[in-house]
């Protein structure tokens, strides 16, 4: 539709709206996506690129499906706008709650929705917090979160969050969250193995909370795979024990599910895949496949009892909660996945065809370990192979460096760190994920090239 010329003239047009990595834009431009189809991305120079992180992790069914376009305008011409506050509510709203409520664990069957991952974890700063005082502890205010974890860029989802160079823009985090270690074995196991360390990272919870005291928490924070810190996979040993303690303490249970949920993992919720039960689930980006912006609070029984029912009163609500038209393209968004069986296919087919090729990877000169569970998977960058605990001199750079490779190859990977992640639509083919780990070797490899030429390995 564009000429390339003036998009290229438009390229200037990107610091209208700024965005992170300014230095980046200031130096080298902005890539303008004009279409995209499946796993495939068109930029405006008439490039194809796979786009390996489906979007912002949210593409589940990839890119172009015309049925959510199709749902979309259907209801925009029945009922573009309505809200759902007070006693109104309408057809799409009331259709998507029973679906999820359906498709959660089973003591999950309420949903508090809003427009994004961000919105929904502000709603479950205040929702613990007023489930506690309906039940007669209003001492309980601290909440629980990880460092490198991500819950969004308001202030409640940045102080919940542990990126701490997000912190240190707006003197964060709010008073009441307090951040213990994630469970990355790879990063800071030191020289235990996988379990110990799981192990031990749940107990720094129990650590915790027995410093603040346990009438003293509402909840814990914690999303079942930390995605933008990096895609850290937790051992095997470490939701269990972190179950149990919360359960003994009677503290409340957050998982995250914005990015591990809607088959992700190869289960429909992050916590199926670790069969952990949650009181509350913030959703968002798979819900719609990202297109519509969309996301809500998954509420247990349980909870759900305290904030609206025996005289629970919780005000919530944004102008856009439940909105007709995203609702519309949930629902049409979780039909195609169910139709086409795709987060089965993520647990017995794609995802375990990725996997096998994906950790093949771990053998190259310039990886320290792959990892992948369902669709989502991590490559370390190392210096030496031969010392797992060697970091690069410049922590980032590297991953920069092969990030922007790989777009040049024809692949999108995020670098978060010097990890490179890939987190692709769940209906990738065989052939796209050959091309995909094929794209991803010839990565490592020119980038290796340059890293040996410039003195970084070793
Ligand atoms: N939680 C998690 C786990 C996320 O990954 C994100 C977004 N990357 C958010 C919350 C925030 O979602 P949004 O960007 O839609 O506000």
């Amino acid at each position: 539709i564009y000429p390339t010329k003036a998009l290229q003239e438009m390229d200037a047009a990107h610091h209208l709206h700024p965005f992170s990595d300014m230095k980046a834009l200031n130096q080298e431009g902005s890539r303008i996506i004009t279409s995209a189809t499946g796993v495939w991305l068109t930029d405006s120079d008439g490039n194809r690129i796979m786009d390996g992180m489906a979007g912002l992790w949210c593409v589940q069914v990839g890119h172009g499906r015309t049925e959510i376009a199709d749902a979309v305008h259907k209801q925009m011409v029945e009922l573009s706008y309505y809200n759902t506050f007070f006693k109104t509510t309408h057809p799409p709203a009331i259709e998507l709650s029973r679906k999820l409520a359906e498709l959660a664990p089973p003591h999950i069957n309420r949903v508090f929705y809003c427009s994004s991952g961000s919105e929904a974890n502000d709603t479950v700063f205040r929702m613990v917090r007023y489930y506690w005082d309906q039940m007669g502890k209003p001492d309980k205010k601290v909440i629980i979160s990880r460092w490198n974890g991500y819950h969004g860029s308001t202030l409640a989802g940045t102080s919940l969050g542990g990126m701490k160079a997000m912190h240190a823009q707006g003197d964060l985090p709010v008073p009441g969250v307090h951040h213990i270690n994630q469970p990355y074995w790879f990063g800071e196991g030191g020289d235990m193995s996988p379990d110990e360390f799981g192990l031990h990272a749940a107990r720094e919870l129990e650590k915790a909370i027995d410093e603040i005291g346990e009438n003293k928490v509402a909840a814990f924070i914690a999303e079942p795979i930390q995605g933008a810190g990096g895609v850290i996979i937790p051992p095997d040993t470490y939701w269990p024990e972190v179950q149990r303690i919360l359960k003994e303490r009677d503290i409340l249970f957050v998982a995250d599910e914005v990015i591990c949920g809607f088959g992700r993992l190869g289960r429909w919720f992050g916590s199926d895949y670790y069969g952990i039960e949650p009181d509350l689930m913030p959703i968002a980006k798979g819900l719609t496949s990202g297109y519509l912006p969309m996301g809500g609070v998954l509420v247990s029984d349980r909870v759900a009892e305290g904030v609206v029912g025996k005289g629970g009163d919780f005000n919530h609500g944004y102008t856009y909660s439940g909105h007709p038209a995203c609702a519309a393209a949930a629902l049409a968004n979780l039909a195609i996945i169910e139709r086409e069986g795709l987060v089965e296919r993520v647990a017995n087919d794609i995802g375990p065809y990725l996997k096998e090729r994906w950790l093949k990877l771990a053998d190259h000169p310039l990886v320290g370990e792959a990892r992948m569970t369902g669709l989502v998977g991590a490559l370390e960058l190392v210096p030496d192979k031969a010392d797992r605990h060697k970091r690069f001199k410049d922590v980032g750079v590297p991953g920069l460096l092969c990030r922007d490779i790989s777009f040049e190859n024809g692949l999108v990977m995020r670098a978060v760190r010097d990890s490179m992640i890939i987190s692709p639509p769940l209906v990738l083919s065989h052939e796209e994920a050959d091309f995909l780990v094929a794209t991803a070797e010839k990565t490592l490899n020119d980038t290796y090239r340059i890293l040996k030429r410039d003195g970084w390995m070793g």
